[in-house]
């Protein structure tokens, strides 16, 4: 087929729905010629995952839970088998007790503070560390940030802690693989209605919020986060690496509540 990602295979990591970021990259994807391979959580997700690897011709609908390495070293060891090598991999994957995006950040337990940093950070080094042995003609690392990481936002809490470090791992990774020609970059998303984010306090006054404030006067699409990760997938980006780039209406630019905006 032609397009900017022909002859190319990924691996798209969570997708929970059709507003999952996850289905909004790997549309991009496939309509520029890549073969995807899904992987999803739990059996209730399978459901919904199916349907839509099949909209796209799909063939591969893999369970992985990235709580457990195993699990993980399956979903891997499939892939080998039925692929032999991998191009990309898109890591859209954050979880946190959804009572702690809410209040304050200092009241984080220990162990919602280690399974937040497990699922959202942790599996990015994870998932690479498997990647990197399919990867034998160079590739592409995927995850997903936002702006909490930089900044506080109401109601990130530990996310924000955790997004933090994740960007930081991005970075550390990009030079670890680099000598491969592995790269290695996240996407700082603009504020999305997904599941994830009904879980996180006043999600839709933070929505508003960023619609009035942001440079662009407005939100971003998944079809767009899926534009840009296009660029970072695809050979566009072929001299990015260790990059976290903002695909949020320019809102991370502005220091100030603007004069139009009304109170929300
Ligand atoms: P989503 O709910 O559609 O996707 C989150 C995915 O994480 C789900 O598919 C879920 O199954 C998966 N997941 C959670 N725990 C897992 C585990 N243990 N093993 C495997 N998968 C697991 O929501 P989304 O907003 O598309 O989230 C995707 C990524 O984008 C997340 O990292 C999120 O933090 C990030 N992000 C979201 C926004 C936003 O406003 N929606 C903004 C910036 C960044």
């Amino acid at each position: 087929s032609n397009g900017l990602m022909a002859g190319k295979r990924g691996l798209i990591m969570g997708v929970a729905n059709d507003k999952s970021i996850a289905w909004g990259i790997a549309k991009a994807c496939a309509d520029q010629g890549a073969e995807i391979a899904f992987s999803y959580q739990g059996d209730a997700l399978l459901k919904r995952v199916r349907p839509l690897a099949d909209s796209i011709g799909a063939k591969h609908v893999l369970p992985c839970d990235v709580s457990n390495g195993e699990s993980i070293d399956a979903l891997f060891k499939t892939l080998e088998e039925d692929w032999g090598s991998l191009d990309f991999v898109v890591h859209a994957i954050g979880f946190s007790n959804k009572d702690e995006l809410r209040g304050r950040y200092v009241d984080t337990s220990s162990d919602n503070f280690r399974m937040t940093m497990d699922i959202s950070v942790y599996s990015f080094t994870a998932v690479a560390q498997r990647a990197e042995k399919m990867m034998n003609d160079g590739g592409s690392l995927l995850t997903l940030t936002y702006y909490g990481a930089e900044k506080v936002m109401p109601h990130y809490n530990v996310m924000g802690v955790a997004k933090a470090a994740l960007e930081a791992s991005v970075k550390y990774l990009a030079e670890d693989l680099g000598k491969d020609n592995i790269r290695v970059n996240a996407i700082s998303a603009g504020t999305i209605k997904t599941l994830a984010a009904s879980g996180i306090g006043d999600f839709r006054y933070i929505m508003k919020w960023n619609e009035y404030n942001a440079p662009l006067r407005r939100t971003v699409t998944q079809e767009e986060v899926g534009k840009s990760a296009l660029y970072l997938l695809s050979d566009l980006g072929s001299a990015v690496t260790g990059e976290v780039l903002h695909v949020d209406a320019g809102y991370h630019v502005v220091g100030m509540k603007a004069v139009d905006a009304p109170d929300i």
